[in-house]
């Protein structure tokens, strides 16, 4: 490793290759150091379902940009335009109005410019419709956030990683990045870090971006920051997000923002690994509960499953869950609607449990019999019959006198075999984390830049409250990677060497 480079980029996921190959762009000297070995290297990224939510006017201008798009066809379904407005609705719908609106506005604006700059490093993308996908007249509508990396994030990560070897960017594996170098709260000059040896070495570079992602592997701090219970939450991505540029930066000065004692969380499988598994990726899903009932262990509802469809309200339903005795709760569908569950609910190793009564089911999830049999007599007996169920629809399908109510697809769970599946909390990611500008700029206490300093991805605070919509976190990695890889070549190739 030579002493002095352009541009390091702390972290190997989406928003830190962004950024390296932004900053390669812009001329300047890259070294991309990570954490974890390059067996394990791609952090949260590698595990998502690669879901990038970006603006659009329909079928005919996608297919201009992205030919695989256009040759997909689209006889079979429509493709609603997605434009500035609705993108920009939809991220304040989710973070209640939460959202920084510069941030988000750069990250709306920049979405489809920045999918087009992907595809030109061979990223390719699909249509998807198990998000978002809405049957209308027998035909399928597509609208913001129906649009996937093919193979997903593992796909994207390895044409970003792909990339940055042809474009001669230096990666190192298994180094730790564990203090920023300069004056702080003024300006960075390089990093010190653990190398694979264990050595301390200290890096210089004019510029450094962190993207070493939030603090969701840190069982620590997830107590310290969620709160108390989410030391048990299981991981759904990667073990070596542990919060150091985080750490790093409010050492530094830097000023922390967001929703520190929030994060995007789903419901789990009860008996998923405790961090994400890079061979069964989101295998552990259970986002088909609009279908059914969700109990706790008391066989209580607490929630209501119908408020909207998963693809809106499946990043807060891990908060439900973690509130409820021993952080666990069973989802409980009748025959009725087995074939439309999420393909997820067939996987291989799936926590499933059939019985051919209410009382049978209660027993073997070693509930009380007589409790859930009064939650399911209560539920059905408060679904409105006059409304035909449309799964493809938010159809207005739903409880009277009920609490919690279900506001959709309340359909009377009568019609034997009944399935369980007992479900956790699945942290996605964290949302507490660094203040940004709009250049990506670190802002410091006295919000002011810190020169040199930039930052990128789930460590950006301020962009997410309470969850965010599917397929916005990539793109936002996307953007202020790019955004920070491009500022950071600049000040770095402005700067006197
Ligand atoms: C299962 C799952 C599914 C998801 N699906 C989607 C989806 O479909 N669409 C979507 O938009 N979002 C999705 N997300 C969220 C999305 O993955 C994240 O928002 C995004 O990947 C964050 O990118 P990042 O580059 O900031 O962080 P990461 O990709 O996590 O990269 C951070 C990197 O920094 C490294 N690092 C950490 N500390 C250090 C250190 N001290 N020194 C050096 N390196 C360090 C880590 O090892 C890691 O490689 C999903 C997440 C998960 C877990």
């Amino acid at each position: 490793m030579d002493s002095q480079y352009g541009v390091i980029v702390v972290g190997a996921g989406n928003a830190a290759l962004c950024a390296a190959l932004q900053a390669r762009e812009g001329g300047a000297r890259v070294l991309v150091l990570e954490s974890a070995p390059a067996s394990a290297r791609g952090g949260n990224s590698f595990f998502s379902g690669g879901w990038m939510r970006f603006t659009h006017q329909g079928a005919e201008d996608l297919g201009k940009s992205f030919p695989e798009l256009a040759l997909a066809g689209t006889e079979d379904f429509d493709v609603l335009s997605y434009p500035d407005n609705e993108f920009f609705d939809d991220m304040t719908y989710i973070t209640e109005f939460r959202g920084d609106p510069d941030l988000t506005s750069l990250v709306v604006q920049q979405s489809r410019n920045s999918m087009e700059w992907l595809h030109k490093k061979g990223v390719r993308f699909v249509f998807t419709f198990s998000k978002q996908g809405i049957k209308k007249n027998k035909r399928f509508q597509l609208g913001g956030g129906s649009i996937a990396v093919s193979g997903g994030g593992a796909g994207l990560v390895e044409k970003l990683f792909e990339s940055a070897e042809e474009m001669g960017i230096e990666i190192q594996y298994q180094t730790r990045v564990i203090e920023l170098l300069g004056i702080p709260g003024k300006r960075v000059n390089g990093v010190r870090i653990r190398n694979s040896a264990g050595e301390l070495v200290d890096v210089k570079s004019h510029s450094v971006v962190l993207a070493s992602g939030g603090f969701g592997a840190s069982t620590e701090k997830r107590t310290r920051y969620l709160g108390p219970g989410w030391d048990l939450a299981k991981l759904r991505g990667s073990e070596f997000n542990l919060g150091d540029g985080l750490d790093m930066a409010l050492a530094f000065g830097a000023k922390s923002a967001g929703h520190w004692s929030g994060s995007h969380a789903v419901a789990w499988d009860a008996s998923a690994p405790t961090s994400g598994d890079r061979n069964r990726g989101n295998e552990f899903s259970r986002n088909s509960y609009t279908m059914g009932i969700m109990v706790n262990k008391n066989s209580e509802r607490f929630l209501d499953e119908g408020v909207d469809f998963s693809a809106i309200t499946y990043g807060k339903v891990g908060a439900e869950i973690m509130r409820q005795p021993d952080s666990m709760a069973f989802q409980i569908y009748d025959s009725k609607v087995l074939d439309i569950l999420d393909p997820n609910y067939n996987g291989r190793q799936v926590s499933r449990i059939t019985a051919s009564t209410i009382e049978e089911l209660a027993i073997k999830l070693e509930l009380d019999p007589t409790l859930l049999r009064r939650t399911v007599d209560e539920f059905n007996a408060s679904v409105d019959v006059t409304i035909d169920f449309d799964p493809n629809t938010k159809d207005g399908k739903g409880t009277s006198g009920l609490i919690p109510k279900k506001s959709n697809w309340a359909n009377a769970i009568d019609v034997a075999p009944f399935l369980a599946f007992p479900v956790t909390t699945g942290l996605t990611f964290t949302l507490g984390g660094i203040k940004v500008d709009e250049k990506a700029r670190v802002i410091d206490t006295q919000n002011q830049p810190i020169e040199g300093l930039f930052g990128a991805g789930e460590l950006v605070g301020g962009i997410f409250y309470y969850s965010s919509p599917s397929g916005a976190g990539l793109t936002a990695g996307t953007v202020l990677g790019r955004t920070a890889g491009r500022e950071a070549a600049l000040d770095a190739l402005s700067s006197p060497s």
